[in-house]
């Protein structure tokens, strides 16, 4: 495994050419500036310095990718599905001959650690060949016979799509977006998030590369509420694929309105993770802290509320804090660390007010709880848990998005369902039990659009994911995203001459 100091030397050396170029836009197969020429500076949360100018698109380079996706979009949405398959399938390969890059590149400008970065381009590989193996099947339907008619049913790609994504683990999620997109048959436009752009552009780039048409992937960087907000209210774009917080969900639910856009979100969470006194409860420790500390607690599924059965709170919650205060933080290319710094400077500031409203609202700092120093300039904070919480505090109910865990005792089964179903978010659940029949009726009360029983957070790409409440609509994985990315058409056929209405004599 290459050291700190390697990884810090070859970070540099794919760096110079953002530090020199910036970050441009891709439209049409071009490489450009913002039209205006405007740029913003993109900064690494390690240093505070910056990385790279970006440039920053508005409703005019939005415009022009949107009309590069829709001129693009007959002949992509005519290839047959086998030579669909066949490109997602290079592009994965070529994903896969940049990893390295890529994690590097990830890590510099999103502050999370290589310990989980190191496998995010092939992440973001298998999201495409799980998604091009799927694409010849993609417009398959069902016949459907009735007495002197024959349907047939199947899908059609619904045109060139919107794509805006957040900047937690913005390399992953952008391939868990696009690829469903490009397999279905639409084109384009991505819009990432304006404090992790890096891995974006590297990754249309490889698209390009490995040979797909000028124009069926652009990629416009810019502010939410420009470049943003402009994707959501472009005509030519018929849908728009979101990742990011809930109330920019209801913005853009509303921009999207006048063109009666159809949307797909995945928005913010609040999870909780309920441990019964009969589980495993070394296991279930190690889950929790992995699911709340791991990527630096930026996750949409991570498991920010610890309910924990009452006769086992004071144990459990000190296993929880011991683990936590044992977990390194540190540089993100330093192979040992396992928490980096937060992506922003804005983004700490919010997760430090937490903080102190987590110890005004009178809950116990067991573990972390303050910002760390000696590490430099960078957003360090560390792994945090409160105890001696109660639901009604903001610590556990609103979406903190960083390393903060609020643990709340609760005395039986319904109370555990009433404290788990008692928030706006309903993203996903972890139960821990050793009790089957009390899982199987736990699962079917709980609010979230993913649980998992014994387990922390593992996806197999075939299943349903999405959020309940203000989690989110629509569901990604397996046959799910197409059903998003495609319209559904039925064709009648009579196969009989059936007697027709005469309204004329
Ligand atoms: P955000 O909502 O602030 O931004 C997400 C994207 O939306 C960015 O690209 C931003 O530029 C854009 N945007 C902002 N305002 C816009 C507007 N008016 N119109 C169009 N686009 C606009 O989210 P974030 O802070 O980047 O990401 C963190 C959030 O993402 C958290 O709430 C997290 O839970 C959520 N998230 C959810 C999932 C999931 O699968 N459910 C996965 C990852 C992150």
């Amino acid at each position: 495994m290459p050291t700190f100091e390697e990884n810090l030397a070859k970070a540099d050396t794919y760096l110079v050419r953002f530090r020199a170029d910036g970050v441009l836009n891709q439209i049409g197969g071009e490489a450009v500036a913002a039209s205006s020429g405007a740029t913003f500076d993109t900064i690494s949360p390690v240093d505070l310095k910056p990385l790279a100018q970006v440039a920053r698109g508005d409703a005019a380079d939005i415009d022009r990718a949107a009309q590069a996706a829709k001129a693009a979009f007959p002949a992509w949405a005519a290839l047959g599905g086998d030579k669909r398959k066949a490109l997602l399938h290079k592009i994965a390969d070529a994903i896969v001959a940049r990893a390295e890059e890529i994690a590097l590149v990830e890590c510099m400008d999103t502050g999370q650690s290589l310990k989980f970065m190191a496998k995010a381009a092939l992440r973001g590989a298998e999201n495409f060949r799980f998604f091009a193996d799927r694409a010849p099947e993609a417009r398959d339907g069902k016949v459907l016979r009735t007495e002197g008619q024959l349907n047939l049913t199947g899908r059609m790609p619904i045109g060139p799509v919107g794509i805006i994504t957040p900047w937690n683990t913005p390399f992953m999620l952008s391939t868990w977006k696009i690829a469903p997109a490009l397999a279905a048959g639409c084109t384009v436009v991505h819009k990432p998030a304006e404090f992790s752009p890096l891995t974006a552009r590297l990754l249309v780039e490889i698209a390009e590369a490995a040979g797909l048409p000028k124009g069926v992937w652009n990629l416009v960087n810019g502010l939410g509420e420009e470049a943003g907000k402009a994707l959501t209210e472009h005509p030519a774009i018929k849908a728009i694929g979101f990742v990011g917080e809930s109330r920019t969900g209801s913005m853009i639910m509303r921009q999207g309105a006048a063109t009666l856009k159809r949307v797909h979100f995945e928005l913010g969470g609040k999870n909780p993770v309920i441990v019964f006194a009969d589980a495993d409860l070394e296991r279930a420790a190690d889950a929790a802290v992995f699911m709340i500390y791991s990527l630096n607690g930026e996750r949409c599924t991570s498991s920010s509320r610890l309910l924990v059965e009452d006769s086992i709170y004071p144990q459990f919650t000190a296993m929880v804090a011991e683990k936590a205060k044992r977990i390194k933080i540190g540089h993100p290319l330093d192979p040992a660390t396992v928490v980096g710094p937060l992506i922003h400077p804005v983004h700490e500031k919010k997760v430090l007010d937490y903080l102190e409203i987590g110890r005004r609202e009178g809950a116990t700092v067991a573990a972390g709880g303050v910002k760390v120093s000696g590490l430099g300039e960078g957003c360090y904070i560390a792994p945090t848990l409160f105890t001696g919480a109660t639901n009604a505090m903001r610590i556990a109910r609103e979406e903190i998005f960083g390393p903060v865990l609020t643990a709340i005792p609760f005395k039986d089964e319904a109370e555990a369902v009433s404290l788990a179903n008692d928030v706006d978010y309903g993203l996903t659940g972890y139960l821990w039990t050793s009790d089957l029949t009390r899982a199987l009726r736990m699962t079917d009360q709980l609010e979230a659009g993913m649980i998992w029983v014994n387990s922390e957070n593992v996806r197999h790409l075939p299943t349903p994911f999405g959020g309940v409440k203000n989690s989110g609509i629509g569901r990604d994985g397996g046959d799910w995203s197409f059903d998003f990315y495609m319209e559904t058409r039925n064709v009648a056929f009579a196969t009989a001459h059936h007697p027709i209405p005469k309204l004329a004599g």
